[in-house]
């Protein structure tokens, strides 16, 4: 039987090709690229697509900043360490710059080791670095960042300013800095202003001091979680004339420009890197599927054999964290909102449930939805004795924590990032990083998954800032399917994968490029 060639293949076929010609700079880390890296004027117009996170309904208001939702474990500098705050000391680099804020410059040593060990498991981003190095597409580029400062951002940070850009930057999170890799990004010229257990007042003083600066101003913003650009909305509109595009990475900072949009506030081309498909895929799900254990282990020293483990949410995290745990032989339900994500988790093999059925007799409860009271006082109340609680998703808002602040129960530190909270019948329940984000909190994240977002990021502020004007309106758009490819690719030799390579007559008869786009953007992977 002959196979019919699908209809219009070959009109598709002949916009394609030209659109791969314009792409021709992101030829596969398998093949020698043939010509330098090109960013300005050879790309196609950008697919703009309200995603689902978009139109999601998020409660979290921006008074309650990132600044309440993680800490990092991977910091081996205590902020405690001395009781002057960073604010108040004279510090200068070795070539007596005194442009930033940080807990201690003399860890910069130090933290230029955490940064060189990160730099190993990236290499996609120092590939990137080194091919794009000469060309400088981001020559001019005036980035102002607020982002978790951790070593896997400084290599972010430094490929941008490898490629040309000057940056200034603030951390997203009080908790999150690792103060000696802020150290070791302020003794190399990096303008940051960061250190491990900020208070609410130094958080927003730091986003300041990157944006309120004499003599300098930004073009382009790359923010996670939003505080920056509404910062930059609140105290200096006018910055907004200068701008060329905002990049965010989070799901708040994705809500908040959309509603922006919506509202007709947003007034330069801003970029969702939080869903694109190398963002999701891999910093959602393989990333917590590695790490919720590491997690839970750290500060339990639990064995999930034959533990019977809910999980909140059958999204991209909850599968992850689903997968690892049944791997170890856990009895894993899952509770859903959503009846696709429901009918998937019941297809992996997985009992869904209503909370309420299971809260009595689980041994760890897992929050992964993105919404909030997702555990309530009650869920709490009826828990076993020593059952674990804890968070995946972004804020801190789904474990009702605030609830367990009451007279009767007792809170009683046991570790680091571990509370016992006690009722008046002796029951304990053991509360992780207090509802925040667990992995962060309490793991260290791959360093190879936080490359793949990295890298996306990259890409996405190269293009803002090189897209002719016109190309992108005062709306939020998405990362093209091409340059997620490409940002899949460059991490293909980590693993000596070899693409197989589409025929002339296959890549006809699948009315595609034979360099990609393989995939329709409506594509679910
Ligand atoms: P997602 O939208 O794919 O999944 C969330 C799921 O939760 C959805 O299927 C939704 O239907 C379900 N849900 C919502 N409310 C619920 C409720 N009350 N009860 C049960 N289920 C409910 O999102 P995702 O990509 O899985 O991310 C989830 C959260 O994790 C987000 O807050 C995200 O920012 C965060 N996140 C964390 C990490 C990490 O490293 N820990 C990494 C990426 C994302």
């Amino acid at each position: 039987m002959s196979v019919p060639e699908p209809a219009g293949g070959e009109e598709k076929q002949a916009k394609e090709v030209e659109d791969a010609e314009k792409y021709s700079f992101m030829a596969t880390v398998t093949k020698a690229p043939k010509k330098q890296i090109q960013f300005a004027d050879d790309m196609q117009e950008f697919t703009k697509f309200p995603t689902k996170t978009g139109r999601r309904s998020l409660s979290r208001s921006i008074s309650q900043s990132s600044t309440d939702s993680y800490s990092s474990a991977a910091s081996y500098t205590d902020s405690s360490d001395d009781e002057v705050s960073p604010r108040e000391k004279q510090q200068t680099n070795s070539k007596g710059s005194s442009n930033f804020c940080v807990k201690n410059i003399k860890q910069a040593e130090f933290g230029r080791r955490e940064i060189e060990i990160a730099e190993q498991d990236m290499s996609a981003l120092i590939s990137l670095r080194k091919r794009a190095q000469g060309e400088k597409p981001l020559a001019g580029a005036k980035i102002v960042g607020c982002t978790h400062i951790t070593a896997q951002t400084a290599v972010l940070i430094e490929t941008l300013c490898a490629l040309g850009a000057q940056c200034r930057w603030a951390a997203c999170n009080i908790y999150s800095t690792q103060n000696e890799v802020a150290a070791a990004l302020a003794e190399a010229g990096v303008a940051v202003f960061a250190w491990k257990g900020e208070s609410e007042d130094d958080f927003w003083w730091c986003i300041d001091r990157c944006v309120n600066v004499d003599g300098w101003q930004p073009n382009m913003i790359l923010d996670d979680g939003g505080d920056l650009t509404h910062w930059v909305y609140k105290k200096y509109p006018s910055v907004f004339k200068k701008i060329r595009g905002i990049v965010e990475e989070s799901v708040t900072g994705v809500h908040r420009l959309y509603q922006l949009s919506k509202a007709g506030k947003l007034c330069v081309p801003a970029m969702n890197v939080n869903d694109s498909v190398t963002k999701q895929k891999f910093d959602n799900l393989y990333c917590c599927r590695e790490s919720i254990l590491d997690g839970l282990k750290r500060t339990t020293d639990v064995m999930f054999g034959g533990k019977q483990v809910v999980v909140c949410g059958y999204g991209e995290v909850g599968k992850g964290c689903c997968a690892a745990l049944k791997a170890l032989g856990a009895i894993v339900y899952v509770t859903e909102i959503d009846p696709i994500c429901a009918l998937q988790a019941c297809m992996d093999g997985f009992r869904v449930v209503k909370l309420s059925e299971v809260i009595r007799q689980v041994d760890v409860v897992i929050t992964c939805t993105g919404n909030k009271n997702v555990v309530t006082r009650e869920h709490l109340d009826r828990m076993k004795n020593s059952c674990i609680v804890c968070n995946m998703g972004h804020s801190n808002t789904e474990i009702d924590v605030t609830s367990l602040r009451t007279p009767e129960l007792t809170w009683e530190r046991v570790r680091s990032q571990v509370d016992h909270v006690i009722w008046p019948d002796g029951k304990r329940v053991v509360l992780l990083a207090e509802g925040r984000l667990l992995n962060l909190s309490c793991s260290t994240v791959p360093t190879f998954v936080l490359s793949i977002t990295a890298t996306t990021q990259a890409l996405a502020l190269i293009e803002l800032y090189n897209a002719p004007e016109g190309r992108y309106k005062q709306d939020v758009y998405l990362l093209p399917k091409k340059m997620d490819e490409y940002v899949a690719s460059l991490h293909l030799p980590s693993f000596d994968a070899h693409l197989t390579e589409l025929t002339d007559d296959q890549a006809k008869y699948l009315g595609l490029n034979k360099n990609g786009p393989f995939k329709p953007n409506y594509y679910r992977y």
